[in-house]
C-alpha cells in the first residue's frame, strides 16, 4: 500500500467508488470519469505503480484482472469491449497504480488518439 496513492485509497475505503466486484486481492469499479457508457477500472489491491513494473510473481494476478474484468462486463450487460493498460505519463498514465480500463457499450475508433 501507498500512503499517496488514490487508488490505496480506495482499496483502504478512505474514497468512495463505485464497487462493481471486490475480493481479496481485486476491485473493480467505475472511472469517476467515464469514455464511454460502461467504463470501469479493475485494480490489484496491492500497490504496483504500472505495467512496466509487473514481476513475475504477479503474473497470475495480472492474467485474474483480465478474467474478472470481462466476467463484470458481462454482468453489466456487455459483451464487446475494449481494454487498456497506459503505461507512463505520455502514454496517459495518470495514476501510477496499475489499472485495467474496460471501456464498451459504444462504437469505439482504432487507432485510438
Ligand atoms: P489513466 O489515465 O490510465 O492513468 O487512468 C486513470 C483513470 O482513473 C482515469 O480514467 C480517471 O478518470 C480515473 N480516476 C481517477 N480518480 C478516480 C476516482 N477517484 N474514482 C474513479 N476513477 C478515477
Amino acid at each position: 500500500m501507498a500512503d499517496n496513492c488514490i487508488f490505496c485509497k480506495i482499496v483502504r475505503g478512505e474514497i468512495p467508488a463505485a464497487k462493481l466486484y471486490e475480493d481479496e486481492e481485486l476491485l473493480a469499479f467505475r472511472d469517476i470519469s467515464p469514455a464511454a457508457p460502461l467504463h470501469f477500472l479493475v485494480i490489484p489491491k496491492k500497490h504496483i505503480s504500472g505495467p512496466a513494473a509487473v514481476t513475475a510473481e504477479d503474473e497470475r494476478l495480472i492474467g485474474r484482472m483480465l478474467r474478472i474484468g470481462s466476467e463484470t462486463a458481462k454482468k453489466e450487460g456487455i459483451e464487446d469491449f475494449r481494454v487498456v493498460f497506459n503505461n507512463g505519463a505520455q502514454a496517459g498514465q495518470t495514476v501510477f497504480h496499475i489499472h485495467m480500463h474496460i471501456l464498451g457499450g459504444r462504437d469505439l475508433n482504432w487507432p485510438p488518439g
